[in-house]
């Protein structure tokens, strides 16, 4: 299959490609997207066939559901087998938005949607491009991240061609996404609201909205949650339990005063290449010229968290295509969204982290 990949401006000269891409999401074939988060890759989400062809594209475990994208909060209802009470407040305060609402599904999704569960995940993205697409289908647009399964989702178009190529007709090219990690999943489905996945969306703002408290998954709290030997509990999420985000190279996170952190990367660095090994660094502006590894990326500046967020999955992937033997990196505990940075960044080291 041919891949044709089209720049999407938000001008009239849009028109064609946009038609053309709402017209393969109605025959049931796959459409890439951007999104504020990350890149989805689209199919019609009612419909069983066109939803087995995203788990085909991306080498999908069939048990980790798919998002379902919609342009209208009535689009929920025509889904939902019950709405509960916090969704309007939710949807009111933060869609189009990077959330993600779970809510028990009724018997127009298939079960090729959900991974098999009785519940479903349905968010509205802040996206022209998006709603767009949504819209002129006139489908609900079932849409995970747009990489390889186990791959740091794409930032980028040319990321989702590096995985998609050859596998999908259509990848929209809106740029670089503006905030760079998947969106907050919140679960509403018991009786207390629940965070499975933390995004830009945080419990203190969820909170605000809803003015009750908001518990976040243990499971995704855990240590380590690939090994339940190390007190790990299992993750809500089918998609919180899979190894991911991981970049081929050994990546350790170093964590402690910014001193101590630049002199024992600058150790282990020293370590590795005196073994002829090829070590790659991820900094941050203001102690990018401190190393002297083979390949130093800054992630941003220290205090510009929405920077470090969006730079994040291009390094891991910019890593990749380096062909180091080994990564460290600062670690960025950063006020707001640092647990959201951290849960990537730790899932991608296999929670590999030097307390210096
Ligand atoms: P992605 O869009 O690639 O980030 O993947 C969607 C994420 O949403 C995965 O982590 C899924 O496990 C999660 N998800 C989707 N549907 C559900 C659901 N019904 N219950 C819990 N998590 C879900
Ligand atoms: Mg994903």
């Amino acid at each position: 299959m041919q891949t044709k990949l089209v720049k999407i401006e938000n001008k009239p000269s849009d028109d064609a490609s946009m038609e053309e891409a709402a017209e393969l999401i109605k025959n049931g074939e796959l459409v890439a997207f951007p999104t504020e988060t990350v890149y989805g890759l689209g199919a019609d989400a009612l419909r069983p066939e066109a939803a087995k062809k995203i788990y085909a594209a991306k080498g999908r475990p069939s048990d980790n559901p798919l998002i379902v994208h919609i342009c209208k909060y009535e689009e929920l209802l025509s889904i939902a087998k019950e709405v509960p009470p916090q969704a309007k407040k939710l949807a009111d305060a933060f869609w189009p938005g990077p959330l993600t609402m779970i809510v028990w599904k009724n018997e127009r999704v298939p079960y090729e949607t959900t991974g098999g569960m009785d519940t479903v995940a349905v968010r509205m993205p802040n996206h022209p491009t998006a709603l767009r697409l949504i819209e002129e289908s006139g489908c609900l647009i079932a849409a995970p991240s747009a990489n390889t399964s186990g791959k740091p989702s794409p930032t980028e178009a040319t990321h989702v061609l590096r995985d998609m190529d050859g596998r999908i007709p259509m990848i929209l090219d809106g740029g670089p996404v503006r905030i760079g990690l998947e969106s907050t999943i919140i679960d509403l489905t018991e009786e207390k609201p629940m965070i499975l996945r933390p995004g830009y969306i945080t419990k203190e703002m969820f909170e605000e909205v809803l003015g009750e408290e908001v518990q976040i998954d243990p499971g995704i709290l855990a240590a380590d949650i690939t090994d339940p030997s190390k007190g790990g509990q299992k993750p809500k999420a089918p998609g919180m339990r899979y190894k991911h985000y991981a970049p081929k190279a050994d990546l350790v996170l170093i964590e402690g005063a910014t001193d101590h952190v630049v002199a024992k990367i600058n150790e282990l660095v020293a370590g590795g290449q005196k073994e002829g090994l090829r070590i790659g660094v991820i900094a941050t502006d203001e102690t990018y010229h401190r190393y002297q590894a083979d390949v130093v990326f800054s992630i941003g500046a220290r205090t510009d968290e929405d920077a470090i967020a969006q730079h994040l999955y291009k390094i891991l992937r910019e890593f990749d295509e380096q062909e180091v033997d080994a990564i460290y990196s600062e670690s960025f505990k950063t006020p707001r969204i640092g647990q959201a940075i951290m849960n990537r960044l730790l899932k991608a080291a296999g929670y590999q982290v030097l307390h210096v």
